[in-house]
């Protein structure tokens, strides 16, 4: 096990920004911690790094316990938001930086530390921005360049806080893509911090997803996506759509639908969630739905729909679908979800059922 946290809790006068979290990080995998701003990802990882202190618990690394030891000994490579590269240093200077400050025993010669800095600036792509200054970089090269000073000191672990958070949606798209390959080839333990549950999606082996100082839920993103343990994790993935319902003689009562309830408490509250590219529809006068904006981008039509005491259906599909056909801003349609999540107490896996 590479890193392994153990009922950490950290409070700061009276507010409490991690409630007794516990994680296991494997060998060679990249884990994202996923959730919104204030749920505690920065602070978790700081204090695997040793930037910060817990109340409680224990932090271990490669099964060692580790929750004493200063940052320096904690042989862990760091990428944050904001370019914390050297302005005044070149971009070799930059690199090399964490090998010429090592003590002198452990530190290489002049010609090891030359040979190792272009080893990295090749494996990060950067090798002609060598001897330039961070101000006449972009800002994905400038987090190229920090990751590889990163890992010009070969730490056992990489930590990632929302490396990609400051670049604009295209840049950010393609260091996605990029960092997973490296991650792979490299093979080394990483933690990357984001709120974007796309980037997560798309580089993690694992996602743990944090609010409020708790884990919700950790997996695959395949299993978050198909077995979201409650209305937070579905709703955080995106894409979503969420009710609050409440079963009636064995229906689930929902503005402008129902389903039949499959055994959920009589009387009881539950949250049913439907995903937008899991809803049909079809122009009907009697639908009890109207359609209140329509948004053709790219390959497929984003719906609002209207429905009964003033909610909203939100609907993504297909340009091509013969659904849409006579389907515009103010046309009524009947809507029927195709596949639903329910939730009880905000507990109970969402099991998805077929709508009657
Ligand atoms: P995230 O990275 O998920 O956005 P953080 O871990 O940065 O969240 O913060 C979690 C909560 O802890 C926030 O409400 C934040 O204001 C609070 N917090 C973080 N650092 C400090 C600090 N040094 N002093 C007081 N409160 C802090
Ligand atoms: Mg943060």
């Amino acid at each position: 096990m590479s890193i392994r946290v153990e009922s950490i809790t950290k409070s700061w006068g009276n507010f409490t920004a991690l409630r007794d979290i516990s994680l296991d990080v494997h060998d060679h995998e990249l884990l994202a911690l996923l959730g919104p701003s204030g749920s505690g990802k920065t602070t978790l990882l700081r204090i695997v790094a040793g930037l910060e202190t817990a109340d409680h618990g224990e932090i271990y690394l490669h099964d060692e316990k580790a929750t004493h030891h200063h940052v320096r000994n904690r042989r862990i490579g760091f990428v944050f938001q904001h370019y914390a590269i050297f302005r005044h240093m070149t971009v070799f200077e930059n690199i090399a930086f964490g090998l010429r400050v090592r003590p002198r025993k452990e530190r290489p010669s002049e010609s090891e530390i030359h040979k190792r800095v272009h080893e990295l600036l090749n494996l990060v792509h950067i090798e002609q921005f060598a001897y330039r200054k961070p101000s006449q970089l972009s800002g994905g090269q400038r987090q190229r360049v920090a990751l590889a000073r990163a890992l010009a000191v070969q730490p056992k672990v990489l930590l990632l806080d929302e490396p990609f958070g400051a670049l604009d949606a295209r840049v950010r798209q393609e260091l996605r893509g990029w960092l997973r390959n490296l991650q792979k080839e490299l093979g080394i333990t990483t933690v990357m911090v984001t709120h974007d549950q796309e980037e997560a999606m798309e580089v993690a082996d694992r996602i743990v997803i944090m609010n409020e100082g708790r884990i919700e839920q950790a997996g695959s993103p395949n299993q978050l996506w198909e077995h979201p343990a409650n209305a937070f994790v579905f709703d955080f993935l995106g894409n979503s759509n969420l009710y609050h319902g409440l079963v009636h003689s064995g229906f689930i009562e929902l503005p402008g639908w129902k389903m039949r309830s499959n055994g959920w408490p009589e009387g009881g509250e539950v949250d049913v969630g439907v995903r937008t590219f899991d809803v049909r529809i079809a122009p009907s006068r009697n639908g009890s739905g109207r359609v209140k904006r329509l948004i053709s981008s790219g390959e497929f039509v984003r719906l609002e729909i209207e429905l009964p005491q003033e909610k909203r259906l939100n609907a993504q599909i297909h340009k091509c679908d013969p659904s849409l056909v006579g389907v515009q801003e103010g046309t009524p349609v009947r809507f029927e979800p195709l596949k639903a999540f329910v939730f009880h107490d905000q507990v109970t896996t969402g099991v998805p059922l077929t709508v009657h």
